[in-house]
């Protein structure tokens, strides 16, 4: 990978990270733009046939081809490895792609993961199901009972897989646990942390040893593109990811970069800003009579408030779910809670009704029949999943606007 030292890296005392956040980055082109170059071109020129060789044989630094190397991508992994405290990072297509070289990078027939049970459901099935084809074997754990994770880890377990908070429940666990386990059992800690996002939480600083992202959430931050990124030490770009990238593809596109390398820039304020109003949304649906209950990390009722609060940078992030009434705990059953649920999202205004997060507008959704809509009732219930639950990924809009809009179909509720 080339390396260029940018202004920013050179300095001679240490920028903070909100600093580098805006300015870290490839060196400026002979034009001095400011705004950072998109480099849109799938190859790049070589002054000759002997530095083209050179280059090709890794003895030359230098920009070759796109699938592996480009300088818009190149300032976008720097930018979110200075975010993330780690050595390096390494670009993939979306989300799921990253997790997908993780897994082809460090793992093979034989290995074992443990993953927490409430990931991602993508990221379950490509464990479970796509990587199971290859001989990987995997066991899923509950997301916050430490003695599952620590019972299930075996003499070939290479990988601890969490993601906290989790999606839609925001059940958090703990990280330097986790990593401190992992080690202990030579395997690595892979932490998904999509959800805080650097600006919130740090896992490498908790011992994580590799960060997965979807850019397409809050790193983007405006819902524009598919991203992807693994945030680790240069020693496992070097020997696992940049040898596969080459030969696998799951590149990200410079446009694509280049929007996440500008989201970026303002990733912080809008996560504080995001946040600050999903605490006062989940604060006032916890008091509303039609509501059972509320998931929030921010909120002193949630299970593992205090671990959040240490470890979130004492936020509580931007999504939270809550429980309409209608359900068993008002005497109703799942198809009352689901009518309600329903006439709660069909009755905003305002908010989208769409199963992404991470955007400036604001998102609602009923898990239990979209993103968990494939399990049956029985595993929903053990996931904790029920009909009445709602989902509302926080946005930027002002807080009346959003709370007019849900009070609209709360208050019409039998
Ligand atoms: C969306 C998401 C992913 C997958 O990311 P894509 O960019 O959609 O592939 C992985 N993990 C979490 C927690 C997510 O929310």
């Amino acid at each position: 990978m080339a390396k260029t030292s940018s202004k920013a890296n050179s300095n001679t005392h240490p920028l903070h990270i909100n600093t580098l956040a805006v300015r870290e980055a490839v060196e400026r082109s002979q034009y001095g733009e400011n705004s950072e170059a998109l480099y849109l071109t799938s190859s790049f020129v070589q002054p000759d046939a002997a530095t083209a060789a050179r280059r090709f044989a890794g003895e030359e630094e230098g920009y070759i081809y796109s699938r592996f190397t480009n300088p818009t991508v190149v300032s976008m992994e720097r930018r979110l490895a200075a975010l993330e405290g780690t050595e390096a990072c390494i670009a993939t297509s979306s989300g799921m792609a990253a997790i997908l070289t993780m897994c082809l990078g460090l793992l093979k027939a034989g290995d074992h993961v443990v993953c927490s049970q409430s990931v991602f459901g993508s990221t379950i099935k490509l464990i479970a199901s796509e990587m199971g084809k290859f001989g990987v074997q995997s066991t899923f754990v509950a997301q916050t009972d430490l003695a599952q994770w620590q019972n299930a880890i075996r003499p070939n377990t290479k990988i601890l897989f969490a993601e906290t908070p989790t999606n839609p429940l925001t059940e958090v666990c703990d990280i330097k646990a986790l990593a401190d386990m992992a080690h202990k059992a030579g395997a690595w800690l892979a932490v998904d942390n999509c959800f805080c996002s650097p600006a919130l939480q740090r896992p490498v600083e908790l011992g994580a040893d590799l960060i997965i992202h979807s850019g397409t959430k809050y790193l983007d931050g405006q819902g524009r593109v598919l991203a992807g990124a693994i945030c680790c030490p240069q020693k496992m770009i070097d020997e696992s990811f940049m040898p596969l990238m080459r030969s696998a593809g799951m590149s990200l596109s410079p446009f694509n970069a280049w929007v996440v390398l500008k989201g970026l820039e303002t990733l912080a304020i809008r996560m504080q800003a995001q946040s600050a109003s999903a605490l006062d949304l989940a604060t006032w649906l916890e008091q509303h009579p039609k509501v059972a209950r509320v998931y929030y990390p921010g909120l002193v009722s949630h299970p593992q408030h205090e671990l959040a609060m240490r470890q979130q940078s004492g936020c509580g992030g931007a999504v939270l779910s809550f429980d309409v009434v209608g359900g068993a705990e008002s005497g109703g059953g799942p198809a009352q809670a689901r009518t309600n649920a329903f006439a709660v999202i069909d009755a905003t205004q305002v908010m989208s009704i769409t199963a992404n997060l991470g955007d400036t507008k604001t998102t609602i959704t009923h898990p239990a029949s979209t993103s968990h809509g494939r399990l049956t009732e029985v595993q929903r219930q053990a996931a904790g999943i029920g009909q009445g639950l709602i989902r509302v990924a926080v946005g930027l809009e002002h807080l009346d606007d959003l709370k007019s809009d849900l009070r609209r179909g709360l208050d019409t509720l039998p």
